[in-house]
């Protein structure tokens, strides 16, 4: 068993953009410079925003940069089960409640935190009568999660607040993103979290689900997202070009910018496994920009 154990876990929403690219790359460098593995797990739980042949898109840019990941790919898809599973727990515990509340109910309230509308524990001591279970959510009651991110630093939630209780299995009968991601961090033995900083915020219910499923916290490190000229994340909504793999070379060298590992400039002109070497020699993630989004010109 290695002691660092690290992944990049992409939704095939789309294929590889810089963006993506940059979370890859930092991923697989924190692991292989730590001697540590990395894995690949595809999120695509989300069936209505799955794009179909993304996945096996992202997995061949991955390769053709020189990423190969250290076992078989998982697929979240396959996965329901142990979602289920976890969410039975929290239910045996009573973590988790059914609720009742549309959206519009919610946005009613007008209570809003760091992301949106709060729910506001409507249904948290049960259903109102002649209301039917859309949803479960998770008791998020007293719940101040801190932690300390490698590159952002100190950050601390007050969850029940700055979220509420959040929804584990939706309406539309999908096991949310933050339930599958603390449930297969755990069973393939994450120790180190490195992804993008769009995902810092999501973190603190991450650490929460953990206490609650007894189940271990990985370190964390959010990297700065990329951005366009106008400061939009790069993305499939805001058009990203996709990733040319004939350019790998180039691309990675401009990764590494990002990543202010200021890679020489006659690192440009060289071969992909030179400039992997060269990272893998050089990789400090101290010297990542501490910032939570930045401007993109690959
Ligand atoms: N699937 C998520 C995304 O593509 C990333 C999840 C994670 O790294 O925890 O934004």
């Amino acid at each position: 068993m290695k002691s660092y154990c690290g992944r990049f876990a992409p939704s095939p929403t789309g294929p590889l953009h810089f963006g993506s690219l940059v979370a890859a790359v930092g991923s697989y460098l924190d692991a292989r410079s730590h001697d540590g593995e990395w894995l690949v797990r595809i999120e695509d739980l989300d069936r209505p925003r799955v794009v179909r042949g993304a996945a096996d898109e992202i997995l061949r840019s991955l390769q053709a940069f020189g990423m190969c990941p250290d076992r078989s790919i998982v697929y979240q898809s396959t996965r329901t089960d142990a979602y289920h599973a976890a969410l039975h727990q929290l239910r045996r515990s009573q973590r988790v409640y059914a609720c009742a509340c549309t959206r519009s109910e919610i946005a009613d309230s007008g209570m809003t935190g760091i992301q949106g509308f709060v729910y506001p524990a409507t249904c948290r001591e049960g259903l109102p009568a002649g209301r039917a279970a859309r949803a479960w959510r998770v008791n998020t009651q007293g719940a101040v999660v801190r932690f300390e991110d490698a590159i952002q630093g100190p950050l601390q939630h007050d969850v029940e607040k700055q979220i509420g209780d959040f929804i584990l299995y939706r309406a539309d009968s999908i096991y949310a993103y933050q339930l599958a991601v603390c449930v297969d961090d755990a069973e393939q033995g994450i120790t180190h979290v490195v992804r993008g900083a769009d995902l810092l915020d999501s973190t603190p219910r991450q650490i929460y689900l953990q206490q609650l499923l007894n189940l271990p916290t990985p370190r964390y490190a959010h990297l700065p997202v990329a951005t366009n000229a106008q400061g939009a994340k790069l993305s499939k909504q805001t058009l990203a070009k996709p990733v040319d793999s004939a350019r790998a070379d180039e691309l990675l060298v401009s990764a590494l910018r990002f990543l202010g590992q200021d890679p020489p400039a006659k690192l440009q002109k060289s071969p992909l496994d030179e400039i992997w070497r060269w990272a893998l020699e050089n990789w400090t993630v101290a010297r990542v920009p501490r910032r939570r989004a930045q401007h993109s010109q690959p």
